[in-house]
């Protein structure tokens, strides 16, 4: 058996719809449990629409009007799939929003649950006339049950045990290909909650654990994961390979790959994960292995993320005592404010941020105890990989960036010793990507 996870991109219209039935056609032998997100961007869409009956503005019509014609253009009837229950009940929940003028993260889960609710029953409904039976289910159905921690709930372990119970059962009928919702689920009381944005991955991956699946396959709209972004750099390409421990790294450090929390349930079951791209099915993608093969490049895929805060922080008062880094960083959860790399000396700490709001409050305190300088428009480039040959991979950055003139301002290596980062200027970024690109993806011999 296999969960084939689709995301909204990759369902935006009925041709898209029509060619992902095909994939999932061509896959029926393995036995496929499909999970699927919203169509398009249709949470955004719904979001919007409480935004808006906030402000006593009530309209579904754009949702309902993109949904009842990709059915349409399906060849389906749009009243036959309990669209009109579903609208009506949407429409409610806008109205209630209207008149309390309040909502609340509750509101706002059960309010999002509509775009994958409606998913589910388009394409099984698409599915089951044009092409093998198939059935519908909203992920309660099938044992989906989380804390109630609303936008951002955890799911309890039971979920594993119920999912793979609820498949054995004669009523899940195994003659029929179940497409389940990603990202939702409802708490002990039966209120619905909401895995955080991107949780179908999240979904795919619990089930496919649940059911000890033989993989759990994310189709994209790219072949799996790329050496670096091609937007940036346009010699990259996919990458065969990475372990999972890379994998969490690249999805921490802004690679778009899957839902950073979903890599866990599919790594502790050592199920292969794949990535593939449904323009171009029979690309093997990347394979996301606990074990990767031998002979392998240095680095497995370079992340960058533009617009980062380094702020560092000089004390001599700092040398020999102790309590001093739990100080700033007590400072910097009195004002919320995440860090994401950290290098020290001994009478300094270098941090970076990447946060979009004032930080006057944050740097006053740190002043009282340091002397503090921030620094705007830095880019983290992060070279995720076998690290337990840092040295050679250092060298040869720090070689081809002073070639390049450029400047590296703060180094950190993760305890995971699969990432090393280091900080450039904005401006810089992209000629260190191409330069690392260059050395350790476009020649032979970096091994
Ligand atoms: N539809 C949800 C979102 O846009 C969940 C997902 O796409 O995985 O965040
Ligand atoms: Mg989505």
């Amino acid at each position: 058996m296999i969960i084939m996870k689709f995301g909204g991109t990759s369902l935006s219209n009925a041709e898209q719809i029509v060619r992902i039935c095909g994939i999932i056609e061509t896959n029926l032998s393995r036995k496929p449990v499909i999970v699927l997100s919203a169509i398009g961007n249709t949470t955004d869409e719904l979001l919007k629409a409480g935004r808006a009956a906030l402000m006593g503005h009530i309209d579904i019509d754009p949702i309902r009007k993109d949904h009842e014609q990709i059915a349409i253009d399906l060849g389906l009837d749009p009243y036959e799939n309990n669209f009109n229950q579903l609208f009506g009940e949407l429409k409610h929940i806008l109205t209630g929003i209207s008149l309390l003028r309040e909502l609340t993260p509750k509101t706002n889960d059960y309010l999002v649950s509509f775009g994958e609710r409606l998913a589910v029953r388009l394409l099984a409904s698409y599915f089951d006339k044009k092409i093998a039976p198939a059935a519908f289910y909203d992920s309660w159905d099938i044992g989906f049950i989380t804390d109630s921690r609303f936008t951002n709930a955890e799911l309890l372990a039971e979920t594993y045990e119920n999912v793979a119970a609820f498949f054995s059962k004669p009523e899940s009928d195994q003659t029929k290909i179940p497409f389940v919702t990603g990202f939702i689920a409802k708490d002990r009381n039966g209120n619905i909650t909401t895995l955080g944005r991107s949780g179908s991955d999240m979904t795919a991956t619990i089930i496919g654990a649940a059911l000890k699946a033989d993989e759990i396959q994310f189709w994209k709209d790219v072949s799996g994961i790329m050496t670096m972004d091609p937007k940036l750099v346009k010699n990259a390409f996919p990458v065969r390979y990475v372990s999972f421990d890379e994998a969490s790294e690249l999805a921490c450090s802004g690679s778009d790959i899957m839902h950073p929390r979903s890599i866990n349930p599919a790594k502790e079951s050592g199920i292969s994960v794949s990535i593939k791209n449904s323009y171009e099915p029979d690309h093997p993608g990347t394979n996301i292995v606990s074990e990767l093969p031998k002979d392998r490049n240095l680095i497995r895929s370079v992340s960058c993320k533009k617009g980062i805060i380094l702020v560092d922080i000089v004390s001599p008062r700092m040398r020999g005592q102790y309590g001093f880094l739990a100080r700033i960083f007590d400072i910097f959860s009195k004002y919320g404010i995440s860090i994401d790399l950290v290098a020290t000396s001994e009478i300094s700490v270098s941090l970076t941020l990447d946060h979009k709001e004032e930080i006057d409050g944050l740097r006053k305190d740190l002043e009282e105890i340091a002397d503090v300088k921030i620094l705007r428009n830095k880019t983290i480039i992060s070279l995720i990989g076998d690290v337990e040959h840092s040295s050679i991979i250092l060298e040869n950055v720090f070689h081809v960036l002073k070639d390049n003139k450029i400047n590296v301002q703060m180094i950190s290596q993760g305890a995971s010793k699969v990432n090393i980062s280091f900080i450039v200027d904005d401006d810089e970024a992209e000629d260190s990507l191409r330069a690392i690109h260059e050395i350790f993806f476009e020649r032979e011999g970096l091994k």
